[in-house]
């Protein structure tokens, strides 16, 4: 497959912008296209408020990744267009690497994918720069509207949310919100330095981490790594130690339910139920929601007391630690993602604004559930964080791509395009 080729929806259907249009450019709706080369074919607008088509939140963040490498890429179909792109080593040392990668590797192999993909969706295929606020769907008319930032509104046949995942402002920690740094920040390369002059100008002064996640220790590590820093710097100057609120036991990842047995510590780590932490087809115990890699290592070191530095604090509820978060120059908070999506309108209707506390439900081919009806004209890809009942089963969403392939393709099939 060489450049894009004239469908008949492109004939018949000259009023709307695009057959398919995906809101958010970034690693779900790259890697998912790259897989999907039949709806290459369509008229497809990707429309990505960043500057780049790729790789979406991990340009942002100087950590590793908690998944492995090839990971990232197992959908990845290196035939038609992508067939150069194969020989990038920039994607092809991330797609073989059977361990995590630092995320600036990751970003720069969803680029280059990225690139690939913009070529071959040619000039109007992807709108970078561009803010999708409202999505509208309407099933009489078949359409979906997309309202954008600057007051423009570009219609499709079918809209694919794919905008990815945020912190949002946790209520346990309204009392200290002007201290509190998202962990997303304080891992973000664009804030290293602002951070390390808030670490310095804390005169000593703690800094508490709420939580105990990846995100948790990705956080400590770079916060550690920062005060090393300062030390060197400023030989005698107070700086903070970093105490880390846990509000449970945190998940350890193991290969399989006899190393569990034989490895976990009480009081450490959560013990693992046989019935619903093991994951069925792979044998791993907390497969996704348990601490692996790096992440692990520094919490069981944390958990030891081997951190200089650093403590861990238990606070089953975050209250419970109140006069720690009262006394700390700095909190970073580390308690979740969720979903980030424009409102979204069905017939008019607003059924899901932006800001809502309800997490973004779609059907296992994709299709957004809307008071739990699967819509047709609009697809979820992966938004919300795996659900915790289903975290650690691998087959959780593992044929999500090729289900929602399908499920777009039968749309043209249906209406005889
Ligand atoms: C620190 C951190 C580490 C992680 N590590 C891993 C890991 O190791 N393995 C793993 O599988 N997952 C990891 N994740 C989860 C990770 O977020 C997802 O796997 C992955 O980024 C999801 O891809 P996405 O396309 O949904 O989101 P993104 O790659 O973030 O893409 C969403 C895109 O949508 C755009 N966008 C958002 N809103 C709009 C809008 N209104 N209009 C237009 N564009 C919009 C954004 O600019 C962005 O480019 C990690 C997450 C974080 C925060």
């Amino acid at each position: 497959m060489t450049g894009r080729q004239p469908t008949l929806a492109a004939a018949t259907r000259p009023t709307l912008d695009s057959d398919i249009a995906f809101i958010g450019g970034g690693f779900r709706t790259t890697t998912f296209l790259a897989s999907a080369h039949a709806l290459l074919l369509r008229r497809v607008r990707v429309y990505e408020r960043g500057t780049t088509m790729g790789p979406g939140g991990f340009a942002r963040y100087g950590i590793t990744t908690t998944s492995i490498g090839s990971r990232f890429f197992k959908h990845l179909d290196l035939s038609g267009p992508f067939v150069p792109r194969g020989r990038s080593s920039a994607l092809t040392d991330v797609a073989r690497a059977e361990q995590p990668v630092a995320m600036d590797r990751l970003a720069t192999a969803l680029t280059t994918l990225g690139r690939t993909l913009q070529d071959a969706l040619g000039a109007d295929g992807v709108r970078l720069g561009s803010t999708v606020v409202a999505v509208h769907a309407d099933r009489d008319r078949h359409r979906v509207d997309v309202r954008l930032a600057d007051g423009s509104t570009e219609s499709g046949r079918h809209a694919v949310l794919a905008t990815g995942r945020t912190e949002r402002a946790h209520p346990e920690l309204a009392c200290w919100r002007p201290k509190v740094l998202l962990s997303g920040t304080v891992i973000s390369t664009a804030h290293r330095s602002e951070t390390k002059d808030r670490l310095l100008a804390a005169g000593g002064r703690p800094v508490v981490v709420a939580g105990s996640s990846h995100s948790a220790m990705s956080a400590l590590q770079i916060l550690l790594d920062l005060r090393a820093e300062l030390r060197a710097e400023h030989p005698g100057a107070p700086l903070p130690s970093v105490q880390v609120v846990r509000r449970g036991p945190a998940r350890l990842m193991y290969d399989s339910a006899d190393l569990a047995r034989c490895g976990q510590v009480p009081g450490r780590e959560r013990p693992f139920d046989p019935a619903s932490d093991v994951c069925p087809t792979t044998g791993i115990v907390y497969r996704d929601s348990g601490l692996r890699h790096r992440s692990r290592a520094l919490y069981c070191a944390l958990w030891a007391g081997e951190l200089p530095g650093a403590t861990l604090v238990d606070a089953p509820v975050l209250a419970v630690a109140a006069d720690r978060f009262e006394e700390a120059a700095l909190v970073v908070q580390a308690l979740g993602y969720h979903g980030q999506a424009p409102d979204l309108y069905v017939d008019g209707v607003l059924v899901r604004p932006g800001d809502s506390p309800d997490r973004l439900l779609a059907d296992d081919d994709g299709a957004l559930l809307v008071n739990g009806v699967a819509h047709p004209l609009l697809s979820v890809l992966r938004v919300e964080p795996t659900p915790l009942d289903r975290r650690d089963n691998t087959a959780y969403a593992s044929d999500l791509y090729q289900r929602l392939a399908e499920r777009l393709a039968a749309q043209f099939v249906e209406a005889g395009a």
